[in-house]
């Protein structure tokens, strides 16, 4: 499948108008007032809610809630303060997408190629998911401690101590698809999230070097 995905850019406070721009053209940004002050900016779609894109940058950077601005040059975008653990992860995404000249770019995924996210993975599980599971005769998901372990007191998939999901097989086909977890299915190939676990999964960064379009 294609995917557009925005690029990310660094501007600094003296160019927020073109940041804007860039967000407004699809991409992602980052004003950097200091090296401790990172300043998200990110997109809205046409119901001027977050981006979908946006939303999965959020929740790959551990961060809740961006903000819409009122007023000023990013009237109408969302913003959000990058917390001290996020400013590494923001810098190395524009230093990723430094090569990419336009707001977007296009890149072409193949999850059963891939299969990336199926491995070390925080996969919660909901009421809803154990419903499945028992609908579909997966009993073994409701009380296997070898694939289901409890954390904070909410129930998560149990992953191999190699990272790999055990309902993953050698095909990269979900035994369980299905009746797969919620948050494995909404999983957006293309997002940050999706981005990260295939460079620390197998090692493939979406950069200017990265395999091009068949
Ligand atoms: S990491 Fe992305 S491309 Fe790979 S299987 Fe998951 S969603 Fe698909
Ligand atoms: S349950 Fe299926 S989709 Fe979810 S992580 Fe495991 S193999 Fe992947």
């Amino acid at each position: 499948m294609r995917i557009t995905r925005p690029v990310w850019r660094q501007f600094s406070p003296k160019f927020i108008d073109n940041a804007a721009e860039w967000v407004r053209s699809g991409g992602h940004a980052v004003i950097v007032y200091r090296p401790s002050k990172l300043r998200l900016v990110l997109g809205v779609d046409k119901k001027g809610e977050l981006t979908e894109q946006g939303l999965w940058a959020v929740l790959a950077l551990e961060q809740h809630r961006a903000k819409k601005e009122k007023e000023g040059p990013l009237k109408g975008l969302f913003t959000i303060l990058a917390a001290p653990h996020a400013r590494y992860a923001t810098l190395d995404w524009c230093e990723r997408d430094s090569g990419f000249a336009k707001p977007t770019r296009v890149l072409k995924l193949d999850c059963l190629e891939c299969g990336a996210c199926c491995h070390e993975s925080n996969v919660i599980l909901y009421d809803s998911d154990l419903e499945r599971f028992r609908e579909a005769g997966r009993t073994d998901l409701l009380t296997n401690k070898h694939l289901i372990r409890k954390k904070d007191g909410k129930l998560r998939l149990r992953f191999l101590p190699s990272g790999r999901c055990p309902q993953l097989e050698s095909d990269n086909k979900c035994n369980v698809y299905a009746a797969r977890p919620f948050n494995c299915s909404v999983f957006p190939a293309g997002s940050e999230a999706c981005l990260a676990a295939r460079e620390s999964t197998l090692n493939l960064r979406d950069d200017v070097d990265a395999r091009p379009l068949a």
